[in-house]
């Protein structure tokens, strides 16, 4: 087995800083706290990020509350205009955005180029936010009285972000909320903050206007700021559960609206009749890419009935050729895990299911490449039951296991008694049973044949039970909600028979 190596920290004065953004300039921060970053493909501490104080998390809200008097009258046809510019600035800084990303997250350049493509799809949805934002209008309501209702932005808004989608994630957010008129607040994850603050300047690049977007770095700090500071009206959150039901009941405590979308367990469900080759491409690609760190990777295999050994099998023959490295190289699948203690925690669960009686068909610890970055091979534990730890948490890591049953109403079952409900997937060929199974299924998105159904940018991406506290999913039509509130207006304008003018109506006075 691989010994799993410490990383290597240089010293203080070697690291880059990575400061706030207020009011379009980097603000250093004063609380003399920190946090360090790494590259994990190297195990090695890059930068070392500010934590704001409370003091620095006003001054950002401040900056946000000075900009939105003039943001929220900005027309519709300009907004429009700057988010198409936006649009391409972030288009030609594609690959830079992606740099960042596999710099500090770790996943593999085509990964993060793909977490690039996904986010710019919401920017190009925001570019339609003219039609996104259009009332209704009932003439003639009551005799000559009209009823029309607009949407207007809320304020200041704040985002809170995890470490798995530094760039998409937060475009998730902000998108919809600046194209709405509001203006933001970002506090993206202190393990991979740099692309926020590169994100920052390429949106004063493209014309956002000073205040508009702010990015403050931090820890819990930050975070409480946010939720306790009475001018942020509204607060987005993804991350893990623990914390989502934390900022969910904090937020909305403190009378601010928040959407919180937390953890996930997401099962595929194979049938007998699935395409076994189709399912286990599936399988691989959704459960080891970005070495299983996103909230949409099938972590769990529920194998049906004479499914479970061809699928087993057709698993396994794929694990050698996937790449395990360095991110930056061409030709790796993928990269190392965010950090340290996760990568150890990760590993823990394979050792933690072999103890509780699982199949150890794969081993991750056995085939991680040398160095000191935070690498872990892929791993396939089979017969998981749902009492092992390995069933029962949130892994987050590249670790798929393989729950057999009996019966598709039994796999049901074990997905609807899962207390996450962010996305599932059913492989089979039998469309009856694929429509019963998005009747019955308790999960906020649906994959039938499909491993990671992640929602298009028109459509809205949120889970169900504790994946999301809340009741607004995020980015497409829900996201334009969450981020305006109604205004419903009755008006009734005097009759111009009456007017003291002669307009050329039968005068009644
Ligand atoms: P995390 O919950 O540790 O951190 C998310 C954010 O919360 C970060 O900005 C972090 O600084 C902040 N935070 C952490 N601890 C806090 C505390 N005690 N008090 C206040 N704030 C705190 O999540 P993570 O490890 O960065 O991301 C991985 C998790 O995010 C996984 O559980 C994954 O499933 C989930 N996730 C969910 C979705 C979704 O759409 N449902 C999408 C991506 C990631």
């Amino acid at each position: 087995m691989t010994e799993l190596a410490t990383p290597p920290v240089q010293q203080e004065q070697e690291l880059k800083r990575i400061s706030h953004w207020i009011g379009g300039h980097t603000v250093e921060g004063e609380s003399g706290r920190s946090g360090p970053v790494y590259n994990p493909a190297l195990g090695l501490q890059t930068a070392a990020v500010d934590f704001a104080t409370p003091e620095e998390v006003d001054r950002a809200v401040q900056a946000a509350k000075d900009a939105f008097a003039a943001w929220r009258t900005v027309s519709l046809s300009k907004r429009t205009a700057i988010f198409f510019r936006i649009r391409d600035v972030l288009d030609e800084h594609r690959e830079d955005i992606a740099r960042f990303l596999t710099a500090e997250h770790g996943k593999v350049l085509s990964d993060a180029l793909g977490e690039v493509a996904r986010g710019l799809e919401v920017i190009e949805y925001c570019c339609g936010i003219p039609e996104l934002l259009k009332g209704e209008f009932s003439e003639q309501a009551s005799t000559g009285i009209d009823v029309y209702s607009i949407r207007q932005p809320l304020g200041v808004v704040a985002g809170i972000t995890p470490f798995n989608f530094p760039a998409m994630v937060p475009m998730w957010m902000w998108a919809p909320a600046l194209a709405c008129g509001n203006t933001f607040v970002l506090k993206p994850s202190e393990k991979d903050p740099s692309a926020s603050n590169y994100v920052a300047e390429l949106l004063q690049e493209a014309g956002v206007p000073d205040g508009v977007f702010n990015v403050v770095h931090g820890d819990k700090v930050a975070v409480d700021s946010v939720l306790g500071h009475p001018d942020i009206a509204a607060v987005s959150f993804v991350g893990s559960t623990p914390i989502a039901r934390y900022v969910y009941e904090t937020g909305t405590k403190a009378g601010k609206r928040v959407q919180a979308l937390g953890g996930a367990k997401n099962h595929m469900v194979v049938l007998p009749d699935a395409d076994i080759e189709m399912a286990a491409d599936a399988a691989v690609s959704a459960a080891y890419g970005s070495a299983g760190e996103r909230c949409m990777a099938i972590s769990q295999v529920v194998a049906v009935g004479d499914a479970a050994d061809r699928l087993v099998q057709a698993v396994r023959e794929r694990l050698p050729k996937i790449k395990v490295g360095n991110g930056l190289e061409p030709d790796v699948e993928m990269g190392p895990l965010v950090t340290r203690e996760h990568r150890d925690k990760v590993a823990a669960y394979i050792e933690g299911a072999r103890e509780q009686g699982a199949d150890v068909v794969a081993d991750g610890r056995e085939t991680a490449p040398d160095g000191d970055g935070f690498f872990l091979g892929v791993s396939l534990l089979d017969r998981v039951t749902p009492e092992m730890d390995a069933y029962r948490d949130e892994i987050f890591g590249p670790v798929l296991g393989v729950t057999r049953v009996a019966t598709y109403k039994d796999a049901v079952r074990l997905v609807n008694e899962n207390p996450f409900g962010n996305g599932t997937a059913i492989f089979t060929r039998d469309g009856g049973v694929a429509r019963q199974f998005q009747f019955e299924v308790q999960a906020g998105m649906v994959g039938i044949n499909v491993p990671i159904p992640v929602p298009v940018a028109y459509y809205s991406f949120g889970g169900w039970k504790n994946s999301l506290f809340g009741d607004t999913h995020v980015y497409g039509p829900e996201g334009i909600n969450f981020y305006t509130r109604g205004k419903v207006v009755t008006s009734r304008w005097p009759d111009p028979a009456t007017s003291k003018v002669d307009l050329g109506f039968p005068q009644t006075r």
